[in-house]
């Protein structure tokens, strides 16, 4: 996945990375959106005076999505800027708050990915919409109103209700 050398960012002082991470990694077990394609990643490491590592860049993807009113597919664009401070854990004792995470001191790599996992996981929208006013399904015949006129007569009066009606008016 995505490994951040901290031999060569203690060098350099700053390192850029560029990453097309697999989708399949971002895929939260089923409770959040599927990915068309893989979460492409750009961020700069810098190195801090305290030891300390500040990550940040931006992530974006395509989640393909179905509309929650009509059902049709839907291909959302998804980007999140984000922004992470790593410190030595000998320095501060262990805490993971937020965009602050620990990492053994001496630690050759730093995983990136972990915590752009936890970033999507936080933000990636649960449901989407085809278009602010999609108008739905019909709920007494099921055809999708955005592109079919059905005949029944309300959209709010459920089809089994109305037989029921005729049933007892006789
Ligand atoms: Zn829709
Ligand atoms: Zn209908």
């Amino acid at each position: 996945m995505l490994h951040l050398n901290l031999n060569a960012l203690e060098r350099t002082g700053t390192l850029q990375l560029r990453a097309a991470c697999p989708a399949a990694d971002f895929v939260l077990g089923g409770r959040g959106p599927e990915l068309s394609e893989p979460v492409s990643v750009t961020l700069t490491a810098r190195s801090m005076a305290t030891g300390q590592v500040m990550v940040q860049g931006r992530m974006s993807t395509t989640l393909a999505q179905v509309c929650r009113r009509c059902l049709e597919p839907v291909a959302q664009a998804f980007a999140l800027p984000v922004r992470f401070v790593f410190i030595p854990d000998d320095e501060y004792g262990c805490r993971d708050d937020g965009e602050v995470h620990t990492f053994p001191a001496h630690l050759a790599e730093l995983d990136i990915a972990g915590p752009l996992r936890e970033e999507f996981a936080l933000a990636a929208p649960l449901y989407a919409e085809c278009r602010p006013d999609c108008r739905g399904l019909c709920p007494a015949c099921g055809s999708n109103r955005n592109t079919a006129r059905c005949d029944c007569s309300s959209p709010d009066v459920d089809a089994r209700w109305e037989k029921l009606r005729a049933l007892t008016n006789h």
